[in-house]
């Protein structure tokens, strides 16, 4: 089994209750076990203007390989219709796979741990409420660390623990 966290964003139609359905979703997928979830987060929007984004992260143990995590992932987006019309532009649901364990990966398709987390206080904020103690394996620092590095603005708690466990 391998421990992995996943980033939830959305800022169109209701997030909040999409987050749930999709965790619901997830949690049905075999060989995966739902553990933690942390709170919904309201955080400001980058990119083009747009309304503010709701996000949360979650904690899973599953059996799946890290590809097929992604697939799984991908397919619970295309199930809230999530729009991809515009780069960085609005979405329902975005699913990030932030760690696979202490994987490092690299390929076309799937960078771990994922790309921008350790920059982003959308994500470290939530992150580090479930795992704060986890050692981000290319910067050695762990998730706390990272979230104390950064000047967190606009980011406000619209939900604690969002999602029944
Ligand atoms: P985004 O629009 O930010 O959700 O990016 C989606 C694209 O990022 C997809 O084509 C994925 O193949 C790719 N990708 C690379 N690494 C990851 C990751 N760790 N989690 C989710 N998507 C990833």
């Amino acid at each position: 089994m391998a421990v992995i966290a996943v980033g939830l964003g959305g800022n169109l139609g209701n997030p909040a209750h999409t987050f749930n359905l999709a965790l619901d979703v997830l949690s049905q997928e075999p060989q995966w076990h739902l553990q933690k979830v942390s709170s919904f987060y309201k955080t400001p929007a980058f990119g083009p203007p747009q309304p503010d984004y709701l996000n949360a992260c979650a904690l899973f143990e599953v059996r799946p390989t890290p590809h097929m995590v992604l697939r799984a992932l991908q397919a619970v987006e295309n199930q809230f219709g999530r729009g991809r019309e515009i780069h960085w532009g609005p979405r329902t649901l975005d699913l990030d796979l932030l760690f696979y364990d202490q994987w490092v990966l690299n390929t076309a398709d799937l960078t771990l741990p994922h790309p921008f987390m350790a920059e982003r206080g959308s994500v470290l904020v939530p992150l580090a409420e479930i795992i704060p103690h986890w050692l981000h394996p290319q910067k050695q620092q762990t998730v706390l660390e990272l979230k104390n590095r950064l000047v967190l603005t606009g980011i406000e708690l619209f939900q604690t623990q969002g999602h029944r466990q």
